[in-house]
């Protein structure tokens, strides 16, 4: 039986697994299959306070595990495929085998959604980008693509507009999703140019391991061309990792997390930190800041039950 199980190794899990072992609870981090998060697919952080030279993402998470370990986390790989948290002590099931738990922590993330290309897969990080906070900087004077169509695209690619020399918003429709206001702006802007009824067929160059442009079909003619590009990032949306969770959690419309004050889900012991519950800011600090939080709730709530 455990007090504490986390669920994600990301900068939310990380975080929270250093405060719960710090406050002595012995926290059993299950890593997922993607062990230590998404800061582990990209290069350089800028963002992170504390490291004014920036710091490579999987190093970061390295220290944020070491940390953790080196106050007592025991960390356990594997996926949890089922979870009860109709009756207490929880329950979870990694590759067959049964966990038991007072408290739990979810810091499962959210992924951004991808268009499956085998060159998307291969160059992300190398110019393929999910996050325009994140890595907008990097493409001062250059010219960038966005693909999608939404709230999300909009977003990053004004943002883009910031540094980049030029903004292709590549949609697969003729009209946007993304609300009204946020329509008007993106067309308002002289920086960025819609590219309409388009799909991206191929991101070029894998060989050279950057991107010099992306392939593009148009869905109405068939033509294919390429646009030329230093980056590309992917707007078309983020599906929080919680289906697991479907009928036993409060969550949005979308799937993501609802947490009242502070880190609390709708079942007491169970609390929720990083992007799983936040579709506004989801970024490192800020994941690992709700980690923070949720690990405290957790000592608080076993705390009151003894
Ligand atoms: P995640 O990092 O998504 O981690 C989720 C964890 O949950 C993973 O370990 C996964 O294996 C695990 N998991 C999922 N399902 C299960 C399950 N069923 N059982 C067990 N474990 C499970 N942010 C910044 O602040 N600065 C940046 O420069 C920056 N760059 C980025 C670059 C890229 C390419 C990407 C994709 C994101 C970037 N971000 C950046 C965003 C940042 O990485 C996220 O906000 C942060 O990682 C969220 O942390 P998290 O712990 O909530 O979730
Ligand atoms: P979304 O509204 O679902 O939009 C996704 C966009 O990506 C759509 O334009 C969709 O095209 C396109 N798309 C999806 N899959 C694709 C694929 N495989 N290939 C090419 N294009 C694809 O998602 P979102 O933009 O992330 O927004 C989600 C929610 O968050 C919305 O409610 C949004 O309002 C909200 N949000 C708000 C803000 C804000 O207010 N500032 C910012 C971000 C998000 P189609 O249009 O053809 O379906």
């Amino acid at each position: 039986m455990r007090d504490v199980v986390i669920m994600g190794s990301g900068c939310a899990g990380l975080t929270a697994a250093i405060y719960a072992a710090r406050a002595n609870l012995k926290p059993l981090v299950i890593q997922g299959l993607e062990a230590g998060g998404q800061l582990t697919l990209t290069t350089l952080v800028e963002n992170f306070p504390g490291f004014p030279e920036g710091v490579q993402g999987p190093e970061l998470i390295e220290r944020m595990h070491s940390q953790a370990a080196a106050f007592g986390a025991e960390f356990m790989e594997g996926h949890v495929s089922l979870v009860d948290l109709s009756r207490r002590p929880f329950t979870l099931e990694v590759e067959k085998q049964r966990i038991e738990t007072r408290s739990l922590i979810i810091a499962t993330g959210a992924s951004a959604k991808m268009l499956g290309l085998e060159s998307e897969r291969r160059l992300l990080g190398h110019g393929v980008s999910t996050c325009a906070t994140c890595d907008g900087y990097f493409y001062r004077g250059k010219d960038v693509a966005v693909v999608g169509g939404g709230d999300t695209a909009a977003e990053e690619a004004l943002f883009l507009t910031r540094y980049a020399n030029q903004v292709a918003v590549i949609h697969r429709r003729d009209q946007l999703r993304a609300s009204k206001i946020m329509q008007e702006r993106l067309l308002r802007n002289e920086k960025i140019k819609p590219v309409w009824n388009s799909v991206v067929a191929e991101i070029e160059d894998v060989a050279k391991g950057e991107v010099t442009g992306v392939k593009l079909r148009n869905v109405k003619t068939g033509e294919e061309t390429t646009l030329s590009c230093h980056g590309v990032f992917m707007g078309i949306g983020h599906q929080p990792n919680t289906a697991i969770f479907q009928g036993q959690l409060e969550m949005n419309e979308v799937g993501y997390l609802i947490t009242r004050e502070g880190s609390r889900t709708s079942v007491p012991g169970v609390f929720a930190a990083g992007d799983v519950q936040d579709h506004v800011y989801r970024q490192a600090i800020t994941a690992a800041g709700s980690g923070c939080m949720a690990a405290i709730d957790a000592e608080r709530f076993l705390e009151a039950e003894h």
